[in-house]
């Protein structure tokens, strides 16, 4: 196709997008698309979430939807100060074996009495970053922020009924002013309420001060990219979960004994993360993660900071200790993509739609922690006895 065509069907598509609104100027956009490229995009059209949501608050554009099985893992019991309950975690994936992953360590963990889950809400952060003269001005400008927090938590507050401002971090290098806001975002995940916050407080500081706005953004908040930051102070949710399983259990279910699964654990989860300079120790957090964030409308990208999980073993006197520490766990059960449908049933799953003054954000954190657990045993436990490559065999290519 030439450079024009395409041209065209972007210049075509600004204007569907201005002129009409809804289900029938995606049906329009698709169909030139598929004019132009000579194809046929049937499934990509056929679809039953609410296209007029998605296309005016998720999606730029939109000429369909891609479809992603399913699954389900469970019942997973949960015991936290929030929730004591057996749920089911759906778990949106394309790799197979996953989900039967899921499902065999929440069958242990449930057998064993359950998943004890610790979680402290650390709230969402964003950290944009000023021009100052020099660091004697910058220092200055620090104090003003601290001496006027009130002033600036009243304006930032008043952009949203569910958003506090917490703290505001100064950190100055040369003649660059980075200020890390935290704000306790309730049920949403929070990003969008932040930085409309933030950009009214930047507004003040820059009228006030002599600092000038580079970014809202400063990469020191630090949002979807891998980093120690969160990894030490925490952000989100921080979420602890573990467990212990009787011999029997691992031997039955899991088919190991707990010395070869704490091996694995000593050699490949800490030696071989500390060798990769890895930040987090665990076997495959990341996979249960993006599979739940996909299925309940979180924010894949975040997948980048949230899966610095570090997993922990090690053999007690009655079996295997399992732990997971969740530093930096950014979630919503309200907002952003948790609106759609098919997400939203998603959440009737869990138990845990809509808002409840930030607890069904941090519930959703704390069975979000324990399906990470129950992945990390059954991997560790696969890897033990070396049945992963059979098990992706016989479940990730239908027996082949
Ligand atoms: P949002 O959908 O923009 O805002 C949440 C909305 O839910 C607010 O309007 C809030 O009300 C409302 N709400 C109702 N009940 C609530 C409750 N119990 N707790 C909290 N809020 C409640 O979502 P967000 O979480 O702020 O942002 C998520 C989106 O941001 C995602 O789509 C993500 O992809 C995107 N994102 C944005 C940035 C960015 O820099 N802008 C960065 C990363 C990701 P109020 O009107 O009272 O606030």
């Amino acid at each position: 196709m030439i450079v024009g065509e395409i041209y065209d069907i972007i210049m075509r598509s600004i204007v569907y997008t201005m002129d009409l609104r809804g289900y029938s100027d995606i049906n329009l956009r698709r169909k030139d698309l598929e004019k132009a490229l000579k194809t046929k995009l049937s499934h990509i059209g056929n679809y039953s979430l609410n296209a007029k949501t998605a296309s005016t608050k998720n999606c730029e554009n939109m000429i369909g939807a891609v479809q992603i099985p399913l699954g389900v893992a469970g019942p997973l019991k949960i015991i936290s100060s929030l929730q004591k309950k057996e749920v089911f975690v759906p778990l949106a994936t394309t790799e197979g074996a996953l989900v039967a992953s899921v499902n065999r360590g929440s069958k242990a963990i449930t057998q064993s009495g359950g998943t004890s889950v610790i979680s402290k809400k650390v709230g969402i952060t964003r950290a944009p970053v000023f021009v100052v003269e020099n660091i004697i001005e910058g220092e200055k400008i620090m104090k003003w922020v601290k001496d006027n927090f009130n002033e600036i938590k009243k304006i930032a507050e008043k952009t949203s009924a569910h958003l506090k401002l917490l703290d505001i971090n100064p950190w100055m290098i040369g003649r660059n002013l980075f200020l890390r806001f935290k704000f306790d975002s309730q049920d949403a995940m929070g990003m969008n309420m932040a930085t409309i916050a933030c950009t009214i407080a930047a507004d003040l500081i820059e009228k006030k001060t002599k600092a000038k706005l580079v970014s809202i953004s400063g990469n020191l908040c630090v949002d979807k990219k891998p980093n120690m930051l969160n990894f030490i102070e925490g952000r989100g949710t921080q979420i602890w979960a573990d467990c212990v399983l009787s011999k029997e259990i691992v031997e039955k279910i899991l088919k190991t004994t707990p010395e070869k699964f704490a091996d694995v654990v000593t050699r490949k989860v800490y030696l071989g993360s500390i060798l990769s300079g890895s930040i987090g120790a665990n076997a495959h957090a990341a996979n249960v993660l993006s599979a739940i964030f996909t299925a309940t409308g979180q924010d894949i990208a975040h997948i980048a900071e949230v899966s610095s999980v570090v997993t922990t073993a090690e053999i007690v006197k009655n079996g295997l200790y399992v732990s997971v520490f969740l530093p930096d766990l950014v979630v919503g059960t309200v907002g952003g993509g948790t609106n759609l449908s098919t997400q939203q049933e998603a959440f009737s799953i869990l138990g845990v739609a809509g808002g409840d003054r930030g607890k069904n954000s941090q519930k959703l954190a704390e069975i979000i922690g324990g399906a990470v657990l129950a992945g990390e045993i059954s991997l560790i436990a696969s890897l033990s006895v070396n049945s992963l490559a059979c098990s992706h065999r016989k479940l990730g290519r239908g027996g082949k």
